[in-house]
């Protein structure tokens, strides 16, 4: 275990510069940053006159997030929804007329405030949350970070333009991540709206909508001329009613950072989406390596409240610092807990990037040895390749070299070089991305640096076929 001497002067509440003076003293030159060990720690503790516990590094989060709630607790929560789809095909136009409907009638012009997400009420009389970050990018940022926050995809497609790659990514992304998918079919205003071929082209994607026998909900609408916006609402309000969507509100706050900034009149400011539990004023929370008291908690509408229930988006005012989008927030029993978990996070932010400057164990060894901990059976890929013609090959080859024990899971496959999509797609399952006959885009590249996603690269199938091959039997008889 390593610290900084900063923050071994935060946890005993003592100033770094006597710490620096002590460790002189015994012959060690360290500045406030540089990190020192774990006996070195305790000596200096011990000195200053303080008892030294120290914790195993698995006990410091333990209880945080896991504990699963009693049945009897839960009680029916509004979904959270986001909204996906081409761009120019009308994401932030509905965002912004499903806002402006809710605005309180009379109040012309009624101020809301972007703060991440807003809540409205359907005419049916349930409230829904919309994620205000249209595209599914942000989407799977936060869930590669281990945020679940959407409970439903609403995928606009414009009927002028119909089915085009960034809808074929999104439905891609919602699929990944288990999400039901609602079709808004948007500018249905337009002389040359088509939404039959909308409804058609979606088949492609194994998406069939209600009005040709399938099971996705779907709804015509216009952003612009504000048609059906009710409609889409209900309909949101009844697909929330199937998946049943319940949270404990009598238990201390969770939920997952949406956005996070430093405001120069307010200091940090979080918009958190409370996943279960009630987020109170004067909790103490912890979010990423961040923490602090709450000071205030607002709204939307730019009000303060109290508190704040299940799928609620708030700005927490109050924070040490500015968390990052996809932290889960938690609220613990006390400020010394909250140091210390952030302090375990800061050293293992650490240590990461330190982990990865060094070794790259290659990503394919990696995932099998994961594999193998947690017994998991599934091996994710995500699959790019020159033509549609040979990544149906590979998937079709990859899909027979499975059998019962392990198997090939292709998260996304397509025509198209590897964006950077793909790449954080990949990270958020964990997943190898192979490129046949293609080169991965630079942003791609760097994302892959970045989240320590492999890609790997084949212009032959049948290498490809055998090195996914030889990974997967190595799971299977590691002692062979
Ligand atoms: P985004 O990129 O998906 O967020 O799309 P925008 O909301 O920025 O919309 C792109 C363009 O389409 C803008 O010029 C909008 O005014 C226009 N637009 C959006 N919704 C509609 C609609 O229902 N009907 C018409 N005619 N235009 C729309």
């Amino acid at each position: 275990e390593t610290l900084t001497v900063q923050e071994l002067a935060n946890r005993m509440s003592e100033r770094a510069v006597d710490v620096v003076r002590l460790l002189m003293k015994q012959g060690v030159m360290k500045k406030i940053t540089d990190l020192i060990d774990a006996d070195t720690a305790q000596l200096i503790a011990e000195e200053l006159g303080h008892t030294v516990r120290r914790v195993a590094e698995s006990d410091v989060e333990e209880g945080l997030f896991d504990a699963p709630d009693a049945p009897e607790s839960l009680k029916p929560r509004p979904p959270v929804v986001t909204i996906m789809g081409h761009v120019d095909h009308g994401k932030t136009s509905l965002l912004d007329a499903i806002r402006q409907t809710n605005v309180v009638k009379g109040e012309a012009g009624g101020i809301t405030q972007h703060i991440g997400a807003y809540q409205v009420t359907s005419p049916l009389g349930g409230k829904i949350t919309f994620i205000d970050t249209p595209g599914h990018a942000a989407f799977t940022a936060m869930r590669a970070r281990g945020a679940k926050s959407t409970d439903i995809v609403v995928l606009v497609v414009a009927a002028d333009d119909g089915v085009k790659p960034q809808t074929a990514e999104a439905i891609n992304h919602a699929r990944a991540a288990g999400v039901p998918i609602i079709v808004a079919i948007n500018k249905v205003d337009k002389p040359e709206a088509k939404p039959e071929k909308v409804r058609s082209e979606l088949l492609q994607y194994e998406i069939q909508v209600e009005s040709l026998g399938g099971e996705t909900l779907e709804v015509e609408v216009s952003a612009k001329a504000r048609t059906n916006l009710d409609k889409l609402l209900e309909i949101i309000q009844l697909q929330s009613e199937i998946l049943e969507l319940k949270a404990n509100p009598d238990r201390p706050a969770e939920g997952t950072v949406i956005e996070a900034k430093l405001d120069r009149g307010r200091g940090p400011v979080a918009t958190a989406l409370v996943q279960r539990g009630t987020l109170y004023q004067g909790d103490i929370v912890v979010a990423g390596s961040e923490w602090g008291r709450v000071r205030a908690l607002v709204t939307d509408q730019g009000d303060t409240t109290p508190e704040a229930g299940p799928s609620m988006p708030v700005e927490i005012l109050g924070f040490n610092g500015a968390p990052e989008a996809g932290d889960r927030i938690a609220v613990v029993e006390n400020e010394a807990r909250a140091r210390e978990i952030a302090d375990y996070r800061t050293r293992q932010k650490r240590e990461q990037a330190a982990a990865r400057a060094v070794v790259r164990v290659s990503g394919l060894e990696q995932m099998m040895s994961q594999i193998k901990v947690a017994g998991k059976k599934e091996f994710p890929l995500v699959i790019k390749g020159d033509v549609q013609g040979s990544v149906e090959a590979i998937v079709q080859a990859l899909e027979k070299v499975g059998n019962d024990e392990v198997g090939v899971r292709v998260l996304l496959s397509g025509a198209g070089g590897v964006t950077e999509s793909d790449v954080i797609l990949a990270s958020a399952s964990n997943a190898v991305v192979i490129g046949f006959n293609v080169r991965a885009l630079k942003e791609a590249r760097d994302a892959a640096e970045r989240t320590g996603t492999e890609i790997r690269y084949y212009n032959i199938i049948y290498d490809l076929v055998d090195d996914i091959k030889a990974a997967m039997s190595g799971m299977l008889s590691p002692e062979r």
